[in-house]
């Protein structure tokens, strides 16, 4: 299997060197040059087979000669053995043909751990093989950063760098990040916005020398694998609610644009999906561009469902290129509009985008009253991004087509916003109730390109 650059002009890569990789050399992100197909009967068959083995059918046809068979579903196994749920991903009726996919029983309580662990474990097999070491540099509105250090700390072949905005996350995330005791853990806290801090990793990755010169790596949502490993619970979930037989749609709350990508990757493998349902809050670039064609960042202000709060969505450009039908040159024009600005998508390419995905968003009034109605009628407590998600899909919903909505983390992980919205402190899963008492290490670092490379240099072994 091939890897290509959304932007045409990169070398073409196999799986694992798309994952070690992350984002291109020419800027843009890795897509696999042709998209694996589940016929009806391959969909079908995976009613009632666990999660587990769903995903090694689902994943295994992208990934080449990269592992054997048993290597892969070694590697399976252990990402999601530490999960607190058998399902994995259990099913949750909110409402008559409403339904929440619980993505957050994973080790950090949010939908992020099913591609970080799966990548931690791939990581591990690959470098482990190859006697490698890297340099995995992330950015993080709070959940990519934690999920990325609880799958990497104490692995030998890997240092982890997580910049996250100071100030812009949870506490619970936070600590997430700061109080694991591995020293191959480094936490920096950067001065600004989550999109100065994925900025000046995409600069990084655009620094050759230093790129090369510490081994870097991207495990942010641009990487492929990430993409790959969120596709698995569209399909177990749609098949749950009788698919391949009948069609479904789903609602995800969006900020980076990578999980429902994955969503979209599904759609294209063969599973009926009706409707992808975007889902913003305040910061809706995506649903602005979506319903008058025009992508122009305009600046983030902080919400109550803060991963979300993006202005610059990666995981666009991969839509963007199928909505361009496949032409590098295109994307590669509309990214250099946007970096002078903004861009409108042609008709052409908006019609496209409209065959499958809608657009909705939910204001932090919305967010809240919908958290506060949710709990009085179902006791079911939402965490804001799920929310988003809820109030989203509640407009979407077409009768006779049932809709799945991500809740993409656990209510305990944004503990403020819930308590505001219903008066019920949602509790700490036992397994990490401590996470308030533990120490926290943490590095504040300017805004600077220069001052964060220098930073890792003198961080990472020569
Ligand atoms: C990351 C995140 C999102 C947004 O997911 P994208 O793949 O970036 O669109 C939504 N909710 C939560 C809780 C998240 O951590």
């Amino acid at each position: 299997m091939n890897y290509i650059s959304t932007r045409g002009n990169a070398p073409i890569l196999s799986f694992e060197e798309a994952m070690l990789t992350g984002l291109a050399r020419d800027g843009g992100l890795y897509l696999p040059a042709t998209i694996p197909q589940m016929s009806h009967a391959d969909i079908a068959a995976l009613e009632g087979v666990s999660y587990e083995e769903a995903a090694f059918r689902i994943m295994w046809p992208f990934l080449g000669d990269t592992f054997t068979e048993d290597e892969f579903r070694d590697i399976i196994a252990r990402s999601y053995a530490g999960f607190g749920h058998p399902a994995r991903a259990p099913l949750k009726q909110l409402d008559q043909g409403h339904f929440l996919l619980e993505l957050f029983h994973g080790p950090t309580l949010a939908f992020k751990d099913f591609a970080m662990q799966l990548i931690g474990q791939m990581f591990e097999a690959s470098l482990k093989r190859s006697g490698k070491r890297v340099c995995i540099v992330g950015a993080t509105s709070g959940d990519t950063g934690s999920a990325a250090i609880e799958a990497f700390r104490g692995l030998d072949a890997v240092d982890v760098f997580i910049l996250y905005p100071h100030g812009r996350v949870s506490e619970v995330q936070r600590r997430q990040m700061t109080t694991p005791v591995e020293s191959n853990v480094h936490a920096l806290a950067i001065t600004g916005y989550f999109d100065d801090a994925q900025a000046r990793v995409k600069d990084m990755f655009n620094d050759f020398a230093f790129r090369d010169g510490v081994g870097l790596a991207g495990v942010n949502s641009i990487n492929w694998a990430r993409v790959l490993a969120q596709v698995v619970y569209f399909f177990t979930s749609a098949v749950a609610l009788g698919a391949p037989h009948r069609k479904v749609s789903f609602t995800v709350p969006t900020g980076n644009f990578g999980d429902v990508f994955a969503g979209y990757i599904a759609r294209r493998m063969g599973l009926p999906i009706d409707r992808l349902v975007v889902a913003t809050n305040q910061n809706d670039i995506l649903h602005r561009c979506l319903t008058t064609r025009d992508y122009r960042p305009d600046g983030v202000s902080p919400t109550i469902s803060p991963s979300m709060d993006i202005q610059v969505s990666s995981n666009f450009e991969r839509a963007l290129y199928y909505a361009y039908d496949q032409d590098g040159r295109a994307v590669a024009q509309l990214m250099a509009e946007l970096k002078a600005g903004g861009f409108s998508v042609s008709q052409g390419a908006l019609e496209s985008l409209r065959e499958t995905f809608s657009s909705g968003r939910a204001s932090e009034a919305e967010t809240t009253a919908t958290i506060a109605r949710l709990s009085d009628t179902t006791g079911e407590l939402l965490c804001p991004h799920s929310a988003v998600g809820v109030k989203v899909a509640e407009e979407a919903r077409q009768t006779g087509t049932p809709m799945i909505t991500l809740a993409t983390a656990h209510p305990a992980k944004f503990p403020a916003a819930v308590k505001q919205a219903t008066g019920i402190h949602p509790p700490l899963p036992e397994r990490m109730a401590d996470l308030y008492d533990r120490d926290e290490r943490v590095t504040r670092v300017d805004n600077d390109l220069v001052a964060i490379e220098t930073l890792i240099k003198e961080r990472v072994p020569q």
